[in-house]
């Protein structure tokens, strides 16, 4: 995954920047390329050279040749980057050509950020343009030419995929961003070792779960082979639980993990058990990856199987100490297995 960076001088992007390098990405600057341009022809590294020699770059290679040249940089397509100084709709074109990229564009009001300006220099000491706020804006100004092969920020911000309006403060910032990122896939590219494999596979049976209280998937595995899968819902025939179909778990006043006894949805292992019955296959001794560890009913079934290794993502509820002394007493071992996703 790819994810540029955009967005106006003191907006936040530097905070995306690294709140994406905590989360395992690496990161390429556009700026740090035309930085290495400008040492090595023994000229000044300023504002003024660095836009100067971004237009040349784009004048010789064309509106997306700085963004193409990061790009190479990359060294694999499984690789997260995050590439910041995007200042050109050729540099987002050029982008959003790579696989799986997006531009995410950070933003603030002039006051706000001419303020950050201000208590920069005062926290820094160095009283860096001594810019008024007219100054300030003026400069930016120069930032959103005409000019093809000049800077248009504006222009660039209007293209992102995503824009965080940041007026706040640097923790709201962050809170934001970890919310957002939150949801992202994860930037791991090393390939899945088999149990990550059969939980994520889990994970993504689960998601066909009808019910409202909660989804959950289960694989039985043997030999490193898949023979079967199960999703929790109402059962065959019956009304989808997600249209009302159990009354219990419709009903908001019952605490989670209770009252079971009155729910008709059909646990995922019940149903990843039933599917290897009505194929015939043999899962005698085999293993079961759950995303959430097995109630009570579900751990007497896997006994008697009897189901050999449960892996399990996620704890289910306050039965889980009962089941696991259940387990352990029957012989059949359990195993946290964290999933990447
Ligand atoms: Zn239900
Ligand atoms: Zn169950």
């Amino acid at each position: 995954m790819i994810i540029g960076v955009t967005g106006t001088n003191l907006a936040g992007k530097s905070t995306v920047v690294e709140l994406l390098l905590a989360r395992g990405f690496s990161s390429i600057s556009l700026s740090d390329i035309l930085r290495a341009i400008a040492r090595e022809r023994g000229l000044p590294v300023d504002r003024a050279t660095l836009q100067r020699l971004g237009n040349e770059f784009r004048e010789r290679g064309g509106p997306g040749a700085l963004m193409q040249e990061a790009l190479r940089r990359i060294p694999s397509k499984t690789s997260s980057y995050v590439i910041d100084s995007v200042r050109t709709p050729g540099e987002v074109n050029a982008l959003h050509a790579a696989n799986e990229a997006l531009l995410i564009g950070v933003d603030a009001d002039p006051a706000v950020r001419f303020a950050r300006a201000k208590a920069r220099e005062a926290s820094t000491g160095r009283d860096e343009n001594a810019l008024s706020f007219d100054e300030f804006v003026a400069r930016e100004a120069l930032e959103n030419t005409d000019n093809p092969h000049g800077q248009q920020l504006r222009t660039t911000l209007g293209m992102a995929d995503l824009i965080i309006i940041n007026n706040g403060t640097q923790s709201e910032l962050r809170a934001r961003l970890e919310r957002l990122f939150a949801f992202m896939p994860s930037t791991d590219a090393r390939k899945l070792e088999w149990g990550e494999y059969f939980i994520s596979i889990a994970k993504l049976v689960s998601k066909r779960g009808s019910c409202i209280k909660r989804q959950v998937g289960a694989v039985i595995v043997k030999e490193r082979h898949l023979l079967s899968a199960g999703y929790n819902g109402t059962p065959r025939g019956a009304p989808n639980c997600d249209v009302g179909g159990c009354a219990r778990c419709n009903d908001h006043s019952i605490p989670s993990g209770t009252r079971l006894e009155e729910c008709t949805c059909v646990h995922a292992e019940v149903n990843a058990i039933a599917q290897a019955a009505r194929n015939g296959v043999s899962i005698r001794d085999a293993d079961i990856y759950v995303t959430n560890f097995p109630c009570l009913s579900c751990a007497k079934l896997l006994a008697n199987v009897p189901i050999k290794r449960v892996f399990y993502s996620d704890r289910y509820a306050h039965t889980d100490d009962a089941v696991l002394s259940l387990f352990r007493t029957v012989g059949v071992e359990t195993e946290f297995q964290p999933s990447r996703w």
